[in-house]
């Protein structure tokens, strides 16, 4: 496990200035700063995570002064890492956002949040996007060992979809070669379980997280390294390798929105 400390801020709530693109929110919200899930790709997996503590009362004093808006809960960090199942800070949160009749919109790998399931069912306008990069249980410890397994997160969004919240899967991120292998799968998945949309968008590797990532593709997926290096070589993903022509194929195979930088 990582150490836990606690931190006070002076804000909680981030306004995005160009309402973002991928999830259509106006403020962010993160419970935490770093994140307990450990996937190997993300720069927020950390040895420390930083629990916000007066949470529920900054967001109530700054909620007061809002003029409405979307708050995107979890914009850099998973709020249902594994701390929150006993900090229970993004739940305090959302009673704040329910109880001012703010709309959210949730992004989660956790299945944690079905213990919340009654809570955002009371919101007027709630919306939950479950993210994955592939269906594969193995994979899927492999790079995310702390996250739910596919299976638990699909569950998730059927458990959501049944109590009527408008839900989503996000194909997030996409990992070259790894969810190529999936990606027809995850789509059919995710709207078998009820998933309203599918939103996708492409692994960064930068620094640090990229020489991590590359010594876990090595360990892991060494025949993928070469690829690896091909593709980041430049630290961004080259244009010349895309899933769009596919997730588009598939998401209308399976009659499933997708959207990349539309309204969802
Ligand atoms: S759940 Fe999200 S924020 Fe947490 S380690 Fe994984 S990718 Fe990073």
């Amino acid at each position: 496990m990582p150490d836990y400390k606690w931190i006070s801020c002076k804000t909680l709530l981030n306004k995005i200035t160009n309402k973002d693109r991928l999830f259509q929110g106006d403020y962010t919200l993160d419970p935490y700063q770093k994140c307990d899930l450990g996937c190997r790709y993300c720069d927020a997996s950390e040895d420390t995570v930083y629990i916000k503590s007066s949470a529920a009362e900054l967001l109530k004093k700054e909620v007061a002064e809002m003029d409405g808006g979307t708050v995107i809960v979890g914009s850099t960090v998973d709020p249902y890492q594994r701390v929150e199942k006993k900090e229970r800070i993004t739940r305090k949160l959302l009673w704040v956002l329910i109880d001012h009749g703010l709309p959210f919109h949730i992004l989660t790998k956790s299945d944690l949040i079905l213990r919340d399931l009654s809570l955002i069912t009371e919101s007027k306008d709630a919306r939950v996007t479950v993210s994955l990069s592939t269906t594969n249980k193995k994979i899927a410890e492999t790079l995310e060992p702390y996250a739910s397994s596919p299976e638990e997160r699909f569950n998730a969004i059927k458990k959501l979809s049944e109590k009527n919240v408008r839900v989503g899967a996000a194909i997030m991120p996409v990992l070259p070669m790894i969810t190529d292998e999936s990606l027809e799968e995850i789509i059919w998945m995710a709207k078998n379980a009820g998933a309203e949309y599918i939103v996708y968008a492409y692994l960064e590797l930068k620094g640090e997280q990229k020489k991590r990532f590359f010594s876990t593709i090595e360990r892991y997926f060494p025949g993928y390294l070469e690829g690896y290096k091909h593709l980041y070589g430049q630290g961004y993903l080259p244009l010349n390798y895309t899933l769009d022509d596919k997730i588009r194929v598939y998401c209308d195979k399976y009659n499933i929105n997708t959207v990349f930088g539309g309204n969802l």
